[in-house]
């Protein structure tokens, strides 16, 4: 199966090693070209362009940051849906919004694509492990053929449902991850400015019922200090901002992303854009 990987960020870079290294005939492109040098070291064609990369694959992934990239990567006549063949399957993989899902796998269906909504958890390791967990909406028999692409990065993948399903349940899993970083965040802050052991503290959160696997790992960072980027400070921020947009199509006000959303958007404007989003607690501690 002839695979392309559209978008080398932390996640597709992961993404597109494993997929080299398990044999796959893979082509991938990166906006910034800087970044597949590694992955032609690794066996893959390096294209020049997204439409290039797409052409005679068998099924296309895309690993971008927003809905903005993702429809600039897709769309128009130098876009990598114009240039696919026939039959072939997109899979976007990016955190999007449901409505942008939509209206992408529409096109691609009139382009004769199939096409799979099919975001991820786990973050860098697991991308660069192929222990990823795969959210996937639409088709059953079009999963069943890129299951073995997906099998490759993956040791969990979920159907949802219909076109928009993965998408969906993405939004609402990191709804719960953005809330529990910034609420994390308050609370080693407190237990510093009161004169407790941060280390201790971090330590009795964790096992003790607040202590998910998140709140364990970015607990950690946060008392450490280690900021180097696994999860980008504004992509949570946009994460918070598209669940906010799908929670408000369903009646419920997300209140708690906003005050969330707010302290991503505030450590950006601090400087931490380029920071790990367990450096939002730096605010706190000013
Ligand atoms: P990242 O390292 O910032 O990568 C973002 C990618 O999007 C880069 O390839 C970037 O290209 C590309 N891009 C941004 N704007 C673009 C545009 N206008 N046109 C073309 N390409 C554009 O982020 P990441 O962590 O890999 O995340 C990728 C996606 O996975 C996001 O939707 C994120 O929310 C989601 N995700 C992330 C994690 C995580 O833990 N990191 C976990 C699950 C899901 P350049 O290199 O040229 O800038």
């Amino acid at each position: 199966m002839k695979v392309a990987v559209l978008g080398l960020g932390i996640m597709g870079a992961g993404m597109a090693r494993q997929l080299a290294q398990k044999g796959f005939n893979l082509a991938v492109w990166n906006r910034d070209a800087a970044k597949a040098a590694p992955l032609a070291a690794a066996g893959a064609r390096v294209a020049v362009t997204a439409a290039d990369a797409a052409r005679d694959a068998d099924v296309v992934f895309a690993m971008l940051a927003d809905d903005e990239a993702s429809r600039s990567v897709w769309s128009g006549e130098q876009g990598a849906l114009a240039a696919m063949r026939a039959g072939a399957i997109v899979v976007e993989s990016s955190t999007l919004t449901v409505d942008w899902i939509r209206e992408l796998a529409a096109a691609a269906n009139t382009r004769g694509l199939g096409f799979l909504d099919a975001p991820v958890t786990g973050s860098k390791a697991q991308a660069e492990s192929g222990a990823l967990s795969f959210l996937v909406g639409g088709p059953a028999e079009l999963l069943e053929r890129v299951r073995p692409v997906l099998a490759a990065m993956s040791g969990n993948i979920a159907h949802l449902g219909p076109v928009g399903s993965g998408a969906l349940m993405k939004l609402i899993n990191n709804f719960l991850c953005g809330v529990q970083v910034a609420s994390l965040a308050e609370a080693i802050a407190m237990a510093e400015r009161s004169g407790l052991d941060a280390r201790q503290a971090a330590a009795v959160l964790s096992a003790g019922s607040p202590g998910s696997p998140l709140v364990r790992m970015i607990g950690q960072r946060m008392v450490d200090r280690a900021y180097e980027p696994n999860f980008f400070v504004p992509l949570m921020a946009k994460d918070l901002d598209y669940a906010r947009q799908a929670f408000a199509r369903a009646g419920i006000e997300l209140r708690s992303a906003d005050v969330a959303r707010e302290q991503f958007l505030a450590a950006e404007r601090a400087g931490y854009g380029e920071r790990d989003i367990a450096s939002i607690v730096e605010l706190l501690r000013r």
